[in-house]
């Protein structure tokens, strides 16, 4: 059911033989899946050399031809959805349903960039002096180093891949090694769409041995990255030596505000959905619950239901709504912010423990009465936990949700319209969805502010990210 996985360099899959490797699990069971290989030093050396030769061939087609390609390539993506879908719950633990939403949505960004990459226009503006034209082109930056997480092993290397290509770029991937099958089978359909060789290139090794072998070399011109802030802060500090443009799209530690005016229980149902959502582990996932007074214990009650009646188990089997955690290292942090909340006076209203004794199973869990320097209300839990407080008043809430470092996401319910416009305006983030969760969409600009990165990946500020602004001033 799993994956025959493999490298990509240079239009040729490359599988472990005299490789390193590591074997690839199964969250649900803490089995093996699979065997990865590691690139060597000549393997990324390769992949450096075919990307710059690639980017000359793909940077010379026409936008129009670029995109039919991209096309194709989401076309065979919606095709083989269904086994994508499965090898994603495979290796990531995600229930099938969102694995299978994740595959489609991945298909409608590659159409999206597609074709907004026909509408990079440049512009004319028009000159002092007579006979003077000033042009002002867009121009594709070259060779890009990509680095992405485990969370959503498609979703989050298709903004990068379908980003780049769209703007004329050749891109070196380097996905995760603990969920590498997604992307793999990702680059197998634009394989297959027929992009030149070269052009799109997938690597996996040691991470920091990567990136630090990829990042330096002239060649590469723009790093992009998902994950956590302090490998964001690295990288970028590697970036920064070779004065090279970067995205950097990190973590955050998203504040909901549930206003008194709003209906507590249809509030508690949308966001209680979106918060246990991939078991916790989005980056926008809501993490930090505050509810105004009057509704407060009506809006706990519905939302301790609604994590109660979670079923925990395999993505893969029938009736499962929440799977497990994607590896051991989180099911440990899930432990000690449990164990630091419970030690603060934090009271737990569900789950609270490990689910199991097999796989990576943490429960729905909902915290409440917790202090607000609780690690769970301060450092993003990437996890299944709610901690839910009271507030009092508009600018005492604004004054909590803006107190940390981070600026990601954010969340507010209210009806009323004024308020809705002013917390939509006071909350220091880079999205904000008010009476919505509808913050990820392929045409609409996606990154954070402060410490959770800079830059954006959709919506034409994501297109406009591989390009580089020339101005030609021609008498
Ligand atoms: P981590 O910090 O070790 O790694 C985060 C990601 O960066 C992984 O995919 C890893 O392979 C990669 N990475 C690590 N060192 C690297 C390097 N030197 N060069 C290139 N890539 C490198 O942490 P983790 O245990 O995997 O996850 C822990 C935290 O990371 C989570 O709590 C969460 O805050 C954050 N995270 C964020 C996202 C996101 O979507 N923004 C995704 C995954 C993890």
């Amino acid at each position: 059911m799993y994956t025959e996985l493999s490298l990509f360099i240079d239009g040729k899959w490359l599988n472990g033989a005299g490789r390193k490797g590591e074997d690839v699990i199964n969250p649900a069971t803490g089995k093996a899946l699979g065997s990865l290989p590691h690139a060597s030093k000549a393997d990324l050396d390769a992949a450096l050399e075919a990307a710059q030769k690639g980017f000359l061939v793909w940077k010379a087609m026409s936008a129009y031809d670029r995109a039919k390609i991209m096309r194709k390539a989401a076309d065979l993506l919606r095709e083989r959805a269904e086994r994508v879908a499965t090898v994603q719950t495979l290796e990531q633990g995600k229930v099938f349903a969102e694995s299978r939403i994740e595959v489609l949505t991945s298909a409608d960004i590659i159409d999206w960039y597609a074709e907004e990459g026909r509408r990079a226009y440049g512009r004319i503006v028009p000159g002092r002096q007579k006979g003077v034209r000033q042009i002002v082109l867009q121009e594709p930056v070259g060779v890009v180093a990509a680095f992405t997480p485990w969370n959503f092993p498609t979703l989050t290397p298709v903004r990068k891949i379908a980003g780049a290509l769209a703007a004329g770029c050749s891109i070196i991937i380097k996905a995760s090694e603990e969920t590498p099958g997604g992307c793999f089978e990702l680059v197998k359909c634009f394989a297959d769409a027929g992009v030149p060789a070269g052009v799109l290139n997938l690597v996996f090794g040691v991470p920091a041995e990567v990136s630090e072998h990829l990042i330096p070399s002239p060649l590469v011109k723009k790093i992009s990255f998902t994950g956590s802030i302090p490998v964001g802060k690295h990288l970028a500090g590697l970036a920064a030596k070779g004065m090279k443009k970067a995205t950097m799209e990190l973590g955050g530690h998203s504040p909901v505000v549930v206003f008194a005016d709003a209906d507590p229980e249809k509030a508690a149902d949308t966001i209680a959905a979106f918060k246990y959502r991939n078991a916790g582990q989005v980056c926008i996932s809501p993490t930090r619950f505050y509810v105004q007074e009057a509704s407060y214990s009506k809006f706990v009650a519905r939302f301790t239901e609604y994590a109660k009646n979670i079923k925990l188990g395999d993505g893969l089997e029938k009736g499962t709504t929440m799977g497990p955690l994607a590896n051991p290292r989180r099911l440990d942090a899930m432990e000690s912010f449990v164990n630091d909340a419970k030690g603060r006076g934090g009271k737990i209203a569900a789950g609270g423990s490990r689910h199991g004794n097999q796989g990576f199973f943490f429960q729905p869990t909902v915290i409440t009465d917790v202090p607000d320097d609780a690690k769970v209300m301060t450092e993003e839990p990437f996890g299944p936990l709610a901690p839910i407080v009271p507030f009092k008043t508009f600018d005492e809430v604004v004054e909590r949700a803006n107190a940390l470092p981070f600026g990601l996401a954010a969340y507010a319910f209210t009806s009323s319209g004024a308020t809705a416009t002013a917390i939509g305006d006071a909350i220091q983030s880079g999205m904000v969805g008010v009476n919505s969760v509808a913050i990820s969409t392929p045409e609409t600009p996606f990154g954070g502010i402060k410490e959770s990165g800079y830059g954006s990946e959709g919506g034409i500020e994501g297109l406009q990210a591989y390009m580089n602004t020339k101005f030609i001033s021609q008498a």
